[in-house]
């Protein structure tokens, strides 16, 4: 519950909100606190104060310290908790409204100055620590008026609670519904596309994923691309295995129902005469033979696959290996009646390689020429270098490969025609992969051009030992 993404976010968020909560609750009451309202406070009751005392003063028959000293007696500053003071403009006191004199006066240092209009109640600390505002006037050409208040203690945490904590806990409420609704939504956003690639996760060892559209954050779609890639390999190997297994199967069927058949024949005497012996004997000669190929064929495979076949990588001239091709092919291509050409290139071609294997794809691509080349055409075998590769043609004037089948051709099992290249010659489809594999672990490149009805042209191309 607490570790889903919406639980995470909305405390996340829960915490940002109460966290900017605290700093604007601080900084208000820090505003308040340090905020001139005791000033204000103070400046009012300053002017209360002269207000109700200078025009009685003013009214005095005469100015003697008794007499202002009775006016001052019973005045409204007791009331205010403040102090009026009437001084000479030496700073001299001549009248007091305070019996104790408190507060201290303040230190004037020098004559005692007229506090200006406009000009602020003037601070100062008595000896108790306590801090009053003052004002001066002037009472007449001699005498000056020293008004004092006490500065007002504020009720912080009162005008806080009263002012600001229920806007403050307004703001943090919505806030808060604004923040679920922002996390459901974004949880959403994040987690429908995750939770839908986990449940397409679980349906690719059953072959049954599906695409996933890629939605939400950008790092969540390239997951989504990622695991269609992932889910497209899996499923084409898994195809090309059960393809792989029924090829084989179906591949070995034909040869032991055959020899099966004629073995049974032999047995329950249907062949009689010697001859047909002999014809019973060379069927299940030839498919076991058959038989035999394609299991080889399969354990290289197998082999290369795995990455075990023991290739014995030697420095060879491949002119040398072209040249074995030439003279096995020569009787063949005759019989045939097809026209062999050969020009391969002087310069030896040093590469370094497994000579069987080479020459196993060298030997597959003439094999090929030779079964799809009809009587009176012409194969080509030829070599040339380049400064990095040495190359090898095989061209033929066969019936060609059309482009879709060009693709496949290398595919494990593939024969464009499954019935056609017949005879007890007929290939299994694997010549071109084992070929490719070859080639591809000797770091090289096997790739075709053809024409179909004009011919095939095969390359093979080789790294130059360096
Ligand atoms: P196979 O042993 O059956 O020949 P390969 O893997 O060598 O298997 O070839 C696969 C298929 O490619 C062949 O069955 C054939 O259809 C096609 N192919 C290969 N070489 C040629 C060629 N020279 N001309 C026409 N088709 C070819």
């Amino acid at each position: 519950m607490f570790n889903t993404l919406q639980s995470r976010l909305w405390f996340t968020y829960i915490f940002l909100i109460s966290m900017m909560l605290c700093i604007i609750g601080g900084s208000i009451f820090l505003v308040v606190y340090r905020g001139n309202v005791p000033l204000l406070q103070a400046s009012s009751a300053l002017q209360t104060l002269r207000l109700a005392a200078l025009p009685r003063l003013n009214s005095a028959s005469d100015f003697e310290p008794e007499t202002l000293q009775n006016m001052l007696t019973n005045n409204s500053a007791s009331l205010l908790q403040g102090r009026i003071v009437i001084l000479t403009t030496d700073g001299e006191v001549v009248a007091d409204s305070s019996v104790d004199q408190k507060p201290d006066l303040p230190d004037f240092k020098g004559a005692p100055q007229v506090t200006e209009i406009g000009e602020l109640p003037i601070l100062y600390r008595d000896s108790g620590r306590r801090a009053w505002y003052y004002i001066i006037d002037a009472l007449n050409d001699d005498l000056l008026v020293f008004f004092a208040v006490n500065r007002p203690r504020l009720q912080i945490v009162a005008i806080f609670r009263d002012q600001y904590l229920g806007p403050l806990m307004r703001t943090g409420l919505i806030a808060l519904l604004v923040a679920f609704i922002l996390s459901t939504l974004m949880s959403r956003w994040i987690s429908a596309p995750l939770r839908r690639i986990s449940r397409e996760a679980r349906q690719v060892v059953d072959g049954q994923a599906h695409p996933i559209p890629p939605e939400g954050p950008e790092e969540v779609q390239q997951l989504a691309v990622a695991f269609n890639d992932m889910a497209h390999q899996v499923q084409t190997s898994q195809q090309s295995q059960k393809d792989f297994v029924a090829n084989v199967s179906h591949e070995l069927k034909t040869p032991l129902t055959s020899i099966q058949g004629f073995s049974r024949a032999i047995l329950d005497g249907t062949v009689e005469t010697k001859q047909q012996l002999i014809e019973a004997a060379e069927v299940i000669d030839s498919e076991a033979g058959r038989m035999s190929r394609l299991v080889q064929d399969l354990l290289t495979l197998a082999k290369m696959d795995a990455g075990t076949s023991a290739f014995e990588m030697t420095s060879l001239n491949i002119n040398i290996l072209l040249e074995i091709i030439r003279r096995k092919f020569t009787p063949l291509t005759e019989a045939a009646g097809i026209n062999l050409h050969t020009a391969i290139c002087q310069e030896p071609a040093l590469v370094m390689g497994d000579a069987d294997s080479l020459m196993q794809v060298f030997d597959n691509l003439m094999d090929n020429a030779l079964k799809f080349t009809p009587e009176g055409g012409q194969i080509t075998l030829s070599s040339n270098i380049t400064p990095e590769e040495v190359e090898i043609h095989v061209v033929d004037t066969g019936e060609g490969i059309s482009p879709e089948e060009q693709k496949r051709i290398f595919e494990r099992f593939y024969q464009v025609d499954k019935a056609r290249t017949g005879g007890k010659f007929r290939g299994y489809g694997l010549g071109l992969s084992i070929s490719l594999k070859i080639v591809e672990s000797h770091k090289g490149t096997l790739s075709v051009t053809s024409q179909p009805g004009e011919g095939s042209h095969f390359v093979v191309k080789l790294p130059l030992q360096k």
